[in-house]
């Protein structure tokens, strides 16, 4: 089906046997005895060289065939004699599919910055980096859908409307179909959401953990892996409008067992990736000791893969709030007054606490557990005290939170009096709570935000070259 990948062609052995390569033109460079194409199908950060003999095509042709032109090229695989390719393809025959005018085609073979690039989002899968970015994530994609399969957990897919805003985890999109010009209105004057689609208010899903949860306390083990939005406007490196979010969600998991997933699946996911995706993490790694060339020596951090195989091979640090507090008390840079946010039991981390105990203090991924119930979410176990509630956040190097999770709360008393506490309307989530009346069991779960998993993964220092089409404050352009 189709013609054969360039991944493919490149691993096999040249008998000159006739080839159809179909691809774009990274580069077309001519010497006295050769003209060399470099054709990229994107099945791989390589490229294949095609090689004509000059005066074997027209002019006229050879002049259409500029980087970014679609090719077919026909000919025969042979041994190459360049350096840094086994095989290249000797060229019968050349046919344009699409030209691409180099005086108005943007991706000139040379260095564009990352932020030009976000602005021609559509040409951008042709890069070498957003090529290898976008295999990676692929790859990690495929890893967990693998990771929890093998697991015995079931893919539930939670809804992407939804009419509850309970989860509280983000400020949200509204979807309705009223006339914005014509809206109807109540006998007060309020909006009558009534006569729209749903006849309620409607929004976009900031996490599927809710019906997740539902979905565990009849399948046992399930996760969901879909978009999620959040209309927050948090112009950050690691903030996007729309993501994706991994969350599993298990009966008869209790923190322990919670926190023994979350690295057991971090860790091999990752290392799928180590073993799947060797020569685009190569280039990626390249590509950043490359970048971080001008820094001083002590600022640049380990080359990718090491940094990577470091989190595989190590157990994480496992510590309680608590401690992270005691810990960040006694630090440096709170005794010299340099945290911008003060520290004290019950505020809620700040970035710059969570790296300084990830990146100065233990120099690994951290497993912060059991916080101060009044930060924390409704659901959330409480924890005997009374003071705390059984979370755990997972915090990586470079990146801060990646995963969010709890062991839930499963008594129904305890679960309706916190529903009071934070003021949600016990009406507006009678089926969750329902759980807990036919059935409850201990179960637990976890949030692992895709884009920050990729982020990590692929070196890269912003989330919005990770995604394919980035949606933040004022840009959904593609
Ligand atoms: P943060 O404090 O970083 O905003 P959060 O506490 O809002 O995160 P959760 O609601 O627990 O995050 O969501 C679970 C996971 O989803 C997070 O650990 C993170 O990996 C990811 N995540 C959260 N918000 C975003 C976002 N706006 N863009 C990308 N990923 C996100
Ligand atoms: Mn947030």
């Amino acid at each position: 089906m189709g013609p054969l990948q360039i991944k493919d062609l490149l691993l096999q052995a040249p008998e000159s046997q006739s080839v159809i390569l179909k691809g774009w033109v990274r580069t077309k460079r001519e010497s006295k005895n050769a003209i060399f194409i470099a054709l990229n199908d994107g099945s791989t950060i390589n490229n294949i060289q095609a090689v004509a003999q000059p005066g074997q095509f027209s002019p006229e042709l050879l002049l259409t065939v500029t980087t970014g032109s679609c090719l077919k090229i026909t000919g025969k695989l042979v041994e190459s004699m360049g350096s840094g390719q086994a095989v290249e393809v000797q060229i019968d025959d050349i046919h344009v599919y699409g030209t691409a005018d180099p005086e108005v085609y943007p991706l000139q073979p040379k260095k564009h910055s990352l932020e030009f690039l976000r602005e021609i989002a559509h040409l951008r899968p042709r890069t070498n980096t957003f090529g290898a970015i976008l295999r990676i994530r692929h790859t990690l994609a495929f890893a967990i859908n693998k990771y929890f399969n093998d697991k015995g957990f079931f893919y539930l897919h939670t809804p992407i409307i939804t009419a509850s805003d309970a989860e509280g985890a983000g400020e949200m999109f509204r979807v309705t179909t009223l006339d914005l010009d014509k809206l109807p209105r109540t006998d007060e004057g309020a909006i009558n959401f009534k006569e729209d689609f749903f006849g309620r208010e409607a929004n976009l899903t900031v996490s599927g953990q809710l019906e997740g949860e539902l979905g565990a306390m009849a399948l046992s083990k399930i996760y969901t892996f879909g978009p999620t939005f959040r209309a927050e406007n948090s112009n950050t490196t690691r903030h996007l409008a729309e993501f994706w979010m991994i969350e599993p969600e298990m009966a008869f998991f209790e923190l322990q067992d919670n926190m023994d997933l979350a690295e057991d699946f971090v860790k091999t996911v990752i290392s799928y990736a180590l073993e799947h995706c060797k020569d685009d993490l190569n280039f990626l790694q390249n590509r950043l000791t490359e970048e971080e060339k001008s820094k001083p020596q002590n600022e640049r951090s380990l080359p990718l893969l090491e940094k990577l195989s470091f989190v595989v091979d190590n157990p994480f640090e496992r510590l309680t709030y608590t401690e992270a507090i005691e810990i960040l008390l006694q630090s440096k840079p709170h005794k010299e007054k340099k945290f911008q946010y003060p520290v004290g039991w019950g505020i809620d981390l700040s970035s710059e606490h969570e790296r300084y105990l990830v990146e100065k203090h233990f120099k690994k991924p951290v497993i912060l557990t059991n916080y101060p119930r009044e930060i924390k979410s409704f659901y959330m176990k409480l924890d005997e005290d009374g003071k705390t509630v059984r979370a755990m956040d997972v915090l990586f190097p470079g990146i801060g939170e990646i995963i969010g999770g709890s062991q839930r709360e499963d008594n129904y008393e305890k679960l309706l009096e916190r529903v009071h506490e934070v003021g949600i309307d016990p009406e507006t989530i009678w089926w969750y709570l329902e759980t807990r009346k036919f059935g409850t069991a201990p179960h637990s779960g976890f949030g692992l935000g895709f884009e920050r998993l990729v982020l990590f993964v692929t070196g890269m220092s912003n989330i919005r070259d990770v995604i394919p089409f980035p949606r933040y404050p004022k840009s959904a352009e593609f």
